[in-house]
C-alpha cells in the first residue's frame, strides 16, 4: 500500500476538545452513517503522546456539512475503505494540528503489507496465572484493605488492573498496617520478609511461584551441607533479593563470566550454584562453564533453575527470531525474562528488537523496510496485549498472522489451599 500524505477533511466531534488534547479515531463514521474501523488508534496515540499531546480515543465523526476545506472543526484522515486513520483537535489547537500532521504522516510513511510471525509458547505462564488469581481471590474474599507487597508480577498493566480491583501495592511491609492482609509477590521473599510479617500479625497469602520456592530450598540444601553457594543472577530484581536473604553474606552473587573471575571462596572444593529462574540459557551456561573451571567439584541442581517458562519463550522466540527483520516483545521494562528475550532476539542476528509494555509504545521509525515482524511476550504479559499488538499492526495495512508453536505449555499451580473454597 503506498504511503499518503494526511489529508485536511472537515470533523466534527461531539464534545470539547481541550487545546493539545487530540481525539485519536478508532472508528470514523461518515455522513452517510457508514463507519471504518481505525485498527492503528493505539500506534497513532503512542506518536502523539511522544510529542507531548494528550491522546484520546473514540469515535470521529466525519461532517461533510463543513464543506471542503472547512477544517476549522478539526482534522480527520481517511486513507481507504479499509483502513482508517483519523484525529481530531480543537479549531485554535495550533500545536494539536502540527502533531497530528507529524503523527500521521510518520504512519502513513510505513504503510505496507507484512507478516506477523506469532512465537508460541509466549506471555503468562503458570506462576503469572497463579499470583494474578491469588490477589483476585483476596481481593475478592477478603476484608479491605488488601496490600501487595512489591509488583505482583512485573508487569504494568497486571498492576493498574489489580489496583482498580482495591490491591494496595507497596514497597515494603512498614507500608503495611499491623494485622493487615498483605500478598507476597511471585518473585518471593526473605526469611526476614516472612519474620517481620509474623511478627506485626500480618495475614499473609503467599504468591511466590513454586519453582522460585524451589531454588530457596535448594539454597537452604546447599547451605546446610556447608557449600558456598553462588547465585547466578541480576542484582536488585526482587527474585535475587528472596533468595539472597536466604543467608546474607553466605550466598554470594555473580552476573556474569567476569565476576566469576572476581570470585574469593572459603573452600574452593565446597562450592555450589543456583540460578534465578528467568534468565537466559546460553548466557547462563557460560557463566556456569567458567565456574566449573574455577571450582571443578562444583556443585548444583542437575540443569540450571531456568524455568519452563523462561526456556519455552526463549525457544518459542529462538525459531521464529531468524527469518524477521524486526522482533517486538511484549513486556514492561522491569519484566527480567521479557528482557531476555529482547537479547536473545539480537543474539540471534535480528535487524532490531524492543521491548514494548503494548502497541503505544511501537514507534514508526522501527517499520521503515520492515516486512517480517516476529512477536512474542514475556511470562508476566497479558496475552491479549499481544492480540491488541496484531491488530495495531493491522491499521498499516494488510497482514498474514503465522503462529509457530514449539511446544504446547500444560503447566498449571493451584492457589494457595487457603484460598480454595469448599
Ligand atoms: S517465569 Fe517461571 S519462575 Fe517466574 S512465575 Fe513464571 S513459571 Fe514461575
Amino acid at each position: 500500500m503506498p504511503a499518503a500524505s494526511p489529508a485536511l477533511v472537515p470533523a466534527a466531534y461531539p464534545g470539547c476538545l481541550q487545546p493539545r488534547t487530540i481525539l485519536v479515531a478508532e472508528a470514523l463514521r461518515h455522513p452517510d452513517g457508514t463507519t471504518v474501523s481505525c485498527p492503528a488508534a493505539a500506534l497513532i496515540s503512542g506518536e502523539l503522546h511522544r510529542l507531548g499531546m494528550r491522546p484520546l480515543r473514540g469515535t470521529l465523526h466525519l461532517d461533510a456539512a463543513c464543506g471542503p476545506g472547512a477544517d476549522s472543526t478539526g482534522l480527520a484522515v481517511v486513507l481507504d475503505g479499509s483502513i482508517g486513520m483519523g484525529v481530531g483537535f480543537a479549531e485554535r489547537d495550533r500545536p494539536g494540528r502540527l502533531a497530528a500532521q507529524l503523527a500521521l504522516g510518520a504512519w502513513l510513511s510505513v504503510v505496507a503489507p507484512r507478516t506477523i510471525r506469532l512465537a508460541a509458547p509466549r506471555a503468562f505462564c503458570a506462576g503469572v496465572e497463579r499470583a494474578i488469581e491469588v490477589v483476585e481471590r483476596v481481593v475478592r474474599d477478603r476484608e479491605p484493605p488488601v496490600y501487595v507487597r512489591r509488583q505482583i508480577v512485573h508487569n504494568r498493566h497486571v498492576v493498574a488492573e489489580l489496583e482498580s480491583r482495591g490491591a494496595i501495592f507497596v514497597e515494603e511491609l512498614d507500608a503495611v498496617p499491623d494485622g493487615a492482609t498483605v500478598v507476597f509477590s511471585a518473585h518471593g521473599v526473605s526469611p526476614a520478609v516472612r519474620e517481620e510479617a509474623a511478627r506485626r500479625r500480618l495475614d499473609v497469602v503467599d504468591a511466590t511461584c513454586p519453582l522460585v520456592t524451589k531454588v530457596h530450598a535448594e539454597a537452604r540444601r546447599y547451605l546446610a551441607r556447608g557449600d558456598t553457594v553462588i547465585l547466578i543472577g541480576h542484582a536488585g530484581h526482587d527474585e535475587v533479593e528472596g533468595t539472597l536473604g536466604e543467608a546474607p553474606g553466605r550466598i554470594r552473587l555473580v552476573q556474569d563470566v567476569a565476576e566469576v573471575a572476581r570470585l574469593r571462596v572459603e573452600d574452593p572444593a565446597r562450592v555450589s550454584y543456583l540460578t534465578q529462574t528467568t534468565l537466559a540459557h546460553d548466557e547462563t551456561a557460560a557463566v556456569v562453564d567458567a565456574l566449573r573451571t574455577r571450582y571443578p567439584t562444583l556443585r548444583g541442581p542437575r540443569a540450571d533453575d531456568i524455568c519452563y517458562a523462561s526456556t519455552n519463550r526463549q525457544e518459542a522466540l529462538r525459531a521464529i527470531a531468524g527469518s524477521c527483520d524486526l522482533v517486538l516483545v511484549i513486556g514492561s521494562a522491569n519484566s527480567a525474562n521479557s528482557q531476555r528475550l529482547v537479547e536473545l532476539a539480537m543474539r540471534q542476528g535480528v535487524a532490531a528488537a524492543h521491548l514494548v509494555d503494548d502497541a503505544t509504545q511501537i514507534r514508526p521509525e522501527w517499520l521503515a523496510g520492515v516486512r517480517t515482524v516476529g512477536l512474542t511476550a514475556g511470562a508476566s504479559a497479558p496475552p491479549q496485549l499481544v492480540t491488541d499488538t496484531v491488530t495495531a499492526l493491522s491499521g498499516l495495512g494488510a497482514v498474514t498472522v503465522t503462529e509457530h508453536e514449539t511446544t504446547r505449555e500444560t503447566v498449571i499451580f493451584s492457589v494457595p489451599s487457603v484460598l480454595r473454597r469448599p
